[in-house]
């Protein structure tokens, strides 16, 4: 698809992590008052957070489903990011942006760990009519282990590959990749651009423990390289920086971690869209 864009709003920059199920209004308004002017096709996805996270480790869902005691984490799971959703729809919606929700729990199943089927018409039909389909990361059906984990920068490059998007944009709240974690390493340096030849040094450096349901920098850096290397762009950048957003958007310079696509990677990226 022309143009489109796939924006991922991660945990940490739109709720406080450290209180559950905390939102950070004022970060969630500067947002949509980024996406305010923004007219060209944009799918927006949310992490959970600490809407989702806690419920998520307490009861070991994301290693599967072994005993109804964890039903009832499911439950509130689903509850509490549906939560999160309408808090950006009403931001959205206040500023004439017309968000459309969609939980990918209704739409993809997985089979041990991997994405067994995914239905992306309705998606599709949204955005063509003018919509904006708001996603998140989400607890999906698994086959065999009965439920797993899809988070946000999984789900990003899924759709991102599936629909042909430009550019993905994952939102956090640090600049980037660093050479360590910069909030326990403050002389860690920002790492600007991913490429064919320093990817290595990169996952190394995001691999750390993230204590997160999803695999903290280190799921991020795997799924952008994922999608550098079937031919899309994408950046990891700092969604509390001020307007670092909307100058993203306008393909301003920024201070962020910028995945190149790998040379010849069009050729593949076909096949890699049905396998995603
Ligand atoms: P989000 O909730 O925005 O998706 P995560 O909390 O999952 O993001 O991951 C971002 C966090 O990863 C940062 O707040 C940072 O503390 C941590 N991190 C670990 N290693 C690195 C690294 N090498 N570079 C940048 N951040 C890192």
């Amino acid at each position: 698809m022309d143009q489109l864009t796939i924006l991922k709003l991660g945990g940490s920059a739109i709720t406080d992590k450290a209180r559950e199920c905390t939102p950070d209004i004022p970060a969630i308004q500067r947002i949509a008052d980024q996406l305010r002017d923004y007219n060209l096709p944009l799918i927006l996805l949310h992490g959970g957070g600490s809407y989702a996270h806690p419920f998520v480790t307490r009861s070991s869902i994301d290693r599967g489903l072994r005993d109804r005691s964890q039903l009832r984490s499911i439950a509130e799971t689903e509850f509490y990011l549906s939560q999160l959703t309408r808090i950006i729809c009403a931001s959205l919606l206040l500023r004439n942006k017309l968000p459309v929700p969609f939980h990918p729990m209704s739409f993809v199943t997985f089979d041990e760990g991997k994405v067994k089927r995914v239905l992306l018409d309705p998606i599709r039909k949204a955005l063509r009519a003018g919509l904006l389909p708001l996603l998140h990361g989400d607890l999906v059906f698994d086959e065999s282990q009965g439920i797993g984990v899809l988070s946000g920068d999984r789900l990003a490059s899924l759709i991102g590959l599936r629909l042909g998007a430009s550019r993905v944009l994952l939102g956090s709240d640090v600049d980037g990749v660093y050479s360590e974690n910069p909030k326990t390493f403050p002389n860690a340096t920002l790492i600007p651009e991913v490429t064919s030849e320093n990817f290595r040094l990169v996952l190394d450096a995001s691999r750390g423990p993230s204590g997160d349901a999803t695999g903290g920098m280190g799921e991020k850096v795997r799924q952008a390289l994922r999608l550098a290397k079937n031919g899309c762009e994408c950046y990891i950048f700092n969604l509390r920086e001020k307007n670092a957003l909307s100058r993203l958007l306008e393909r301003d310079r920024i201070n962020g971690t910028r995945f190149v696509p790998w040379k010849n990677s069009r050729k593949s990226s076909r096949r890699s869209r049905r396998q995603a």
